[in-house]
């Protein structure tokens, strides 16, 4: 510790002998820095001490105006904080002791006091008190600390009995610190092995024989009072003297009761859907594997129904995340009453559910739950006031004919949920191996693609639109084909929808544009008569943001004259989210591109729509063309279609023409134009330029 030198002392003293002792002492011995003040009684020293504090107070215990305890308990409390040294006389030694015990940090016999040992008193006075106080905030930050820890701190003696508790061991023993101190540690806390229910001996008598320094133990039970059990883990650590003997411990116990519960809860969860509190994906597979473990020892089989909702998107899109929420688990409360107890059902994610069904005696059996759950599922949900209605998709795939493993089976089934989508909403499929064989062409297909913009395997061919009337060529629809290096010629139809999933329909579709509006200029500066280019735009690449962008970008760049583009939608493209629908039509109407409803009559167009949105022509889908001549009675969808387009100012073009026999129909019916391998099939750019300077020859048009 540094030695503090006294800058200010305070001498209280009214006999004129000593005072002039006292203060020869400090000019002959003393430093020169030290100011001296006198006071003769203790009025002046309160007042005295009212004004600064003096680094020590030298006090005469027999002041004319307090005497004895009194004159120090006076000094004490006009200056608490200040070290102080009494003087008495030679007879009251016990009086000095006394002023010790209240607080004076040493004392000076009158008539004995010599300089060195002046000096050295009043030192020590000073250097006391600095201890003193660095003691009480050391005490005090440890008590603190102790109390502000969440584990119970428990202190006892070498024989095992308590000397103090914390705040939190105290709520633990529900005993005071009072009640608790000089009691053995077992008598307060009955801790027990959380395995054998047997006490815990005494943490000091199994602690006593060890060396160690910390002994810890989990697994432990407190029991408190009125039974109530607390999960612990304590610790019980020595306190050694300066000789290293024991003298004392302090034991640690800690609730682990939240941590247990948190641990449980995130096994929990990591194991659950928190939506619908299902089973989730992780939990799936090894119940499937313990099934399969099981049903192969039995004989039995296992089935894994894959579920997916159809449309739920939708739903999302229209009544927004609650509602959708609110779906899923209605769907997941349904499914899990219409399954036997034993049976598991899990939620994958998204709109999938999966169901494990053990010990099947026939894989019928998985075909009968397949039906009760689609029947479930389509039964009016009421959710936010509204009757939902929504219908499911499932596969199933069965052990061991599918598959031997969880991974295979879920694998499998979600295949064959694919396949029953394809085969219309509302059905179930079994899986069959050849499904595989489509998922691999699949993705073989989606490899192919990735490559084949830069290997410029993409060609585009032009199929005539003709002039029902004139029999004049109005204009070309451009139609991609692509010559896969290995498969060799891949349809549209096939590859088209893959690379709509995998997203590459963006750059792919971008390149069919910009290659048609190249060509039409071509054609255009050489002279052709070409009227209007049309181009087949997927529900992709129109809901993609930069859609309307790139349109103009190309329009611009090849120079093509927007009104002599046509863009060909499908029906169910332009009824989704009608209104960025109609936002983005008419945009490009702005610039007088021109648009077509594709496929017609296979969608769900609604006739208010059609009239919304600037549209210039229906295609009839040619299914409906072909009707024409295969089932005479149902030549009124074409009729009817001709016949609404007429209504609403629209061209309507007859797809797939064949036939003469269709063509006179159409004809006929006065259908504006029509397309098909009657005209031309889709060709080459070069034949297609010859049927530009040839025009096209057929019989039954009239020319005048
Ligand atoms: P779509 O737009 O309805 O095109 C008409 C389809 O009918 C074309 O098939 C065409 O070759 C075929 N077709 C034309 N006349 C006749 C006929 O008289 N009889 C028969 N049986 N078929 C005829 P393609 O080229 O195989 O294209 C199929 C579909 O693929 C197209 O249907 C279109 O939806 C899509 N597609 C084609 N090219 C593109 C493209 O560049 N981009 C996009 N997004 N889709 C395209
Ligand atoms: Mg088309
Ligand atoms: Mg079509």
């Amino acid at each position: 510790m540094k030695e503090k030198s006294i800058r200010v002392l305070l001498l209280v003293e009214d006999n004129p002998g000593d005072v002039g002792l006292l203060r020869q002492m400090f000019s002959e011995h003393g430093s020169p820095h030290t100011e001296l003040t006198m006071v003769r009684c203790m009025r002046d020293a309160e007042k005295h001490l009212e004004q600064g504090t003096p680094d020590i107070i030298v006090l005469d215990l027999g002041l004319p105006d307090a005497q004895g305890l009194e004159a120090l308990r006076r000094a004490r409390a006009a200056a608490p904080r200040v070290p102080l040294v009494v003087l008495t006389a030679l007879d009251d030694e016990s009086l000095a002791a006394q002023a010790l015990h209240e607080g004076a940090q040493d004392y000076l016999i009158k008539g004995q006091i010599e300089p060195r040992g002046l000096f050295r008193a009043l030192r020590y006075a000073i250097e006391r008190k600095i201890m003193e106080d660095s003691l009480f905030m050391e005490k005090e930050r440890a008590q603190v600390i102790l109390n502000s820890i969440g584990d119970a701190v428990i202190c006892t003696d070498v024989s095992g009995n308590i000397a103090f508790l914390n705040l939190a061991a105290e709520k633990m023993a529900g005993r005071s610190r009072q009640q608790a101190a000089g009691r053995l540690m077992n008598k307060v806390f009955r801790i027990l092995d959380a395995t054998s229910r047997e006490a815990v001996p005494d943490p000091i008598e199994t602690a006593a024989g060890q060396n160690q320094a910390v002994l810890r133990s989990s697994n432990c039970i407190l029991v408190r009072h009125a039974g109530f059990e607390i999960p612990i883990e304590h610790s019980v650590s020595f306190i050694r003297d300066r000789d290293g003997r024991p003298d004392g411990a302090v034991i640690v116990l800690r609730d682990v009761s939240a941590a247990q519960a948190m641990a449980v809860q995130m096994i929990h969860s990591a194991q659950h859907d928190f939506l619908t509190g299902l089973p989730n994906r992780m939990l799936l597979n090894d119940r499937v594997n313990q099934a399969i473990a099981l049903s192969s020892r039995r004989r039995k089989k296992v089935a894994v129904l894959f579920l997916d909702l159809d449309g739920f998107k939708h739903i999302n899109d229209s009544l927004g995340h609650p509602a959708g929420d609110k779906l899923l688990q209605s769907i997941a409360s349904r499914l899990a009453d219409c399954l036997r107890g034993s049976d598991t059902v899990t939620r994958q994610g998204g709109d999938e559910f999966v169901v494990l069904l053990s010990e099947l005696e026939d894989s019928q059996d998985a075909a009968l739950a397949a039906r009760r759950m689609l029947g479930t599922v389509a039964e009016a949900h009421s959710i936010n006031q509204h009757d939902l209605q929504i219908t499911a998709s499932v596969g199933v795939s069965v052990y061991p004919d599918d598959g031997a493993d969880a991974e295979t089976l879920i694998k499998n089934a979600d295949t064959a949920m694919y396949q029953a989508k394809e085969n219309g909403r509302q059905s179930y499929q079994f899986f069959k191996p050849a499904m595989n064989v489509r998922a691999v062409e699949r993705q073989s297909i989606e490899e192919g693609l990735r490559r084949a913009l830069e290997r410029q395997e993409f060609v585009l061919h032009y199929q005539p639109k003709v002039d029902l009337r004139t029999g004049e060529i109005t204009g070309a629809e451009a139609l991609i084909r692509w010559t896969h290096p290995i498969r060799g010629p891949v349809s549209p139809a096939q590859f088209i929808p893959v690379a709509e999933d995998c997203g590459l329909i963006l750059p792919i579709g971008n390149w069919v544009l910009r290659e048609a509006c190249k060509q039409a200029r071509a054609w255009l500066d050489a002279g052709l008569p070409l009227t209007t280019m049309a181009v087949n735009i997927s529900a992709m690449e129109f809901r993609d943001e930069r859609f309307l962008e790139g349109v103009f970008a190309i329009l611009d760049d090849t120079r093509w004259d927007p009104r002599y583009l046509e863009l060909e939608l499908t029906e169910s493209v332009l009824m989704k989210r009608v209104e960025s629908t109609e936002s983005i039509l008419k945009a490009l109407k702005a610039r007088g591109v021109r648009l077509a409803v594709d496929d017609f009559g296979t969608g769900y167009s609604s006739l208010s729509y059609l009239r919304k949105f600037p549209i210039d022509a229906l295609k009839i889908d040619q299914s409906f063309v072909r009707q024409i001549t295969t089932v005479p009675d149902e030549t009124t969808i074409v009729t009817a279609v001709i016949s609404m387009g007429r209504s609403l100012n629209l061209r309507v073009v007859a797809e797939g023409v064949e036939t003469e026999e269709e063509l006179a129909f159409l004809q006929a019916h006065q259908c504006d134009e029509a397309q098909g391998y009657y005209f031309s099939k889709p060709v080459i750019p070069r034949q297609f330029a010859k049927l530009l300077k040839s025009g096209i020859s057929v019989l039954s048009f009239d020319h005048n």
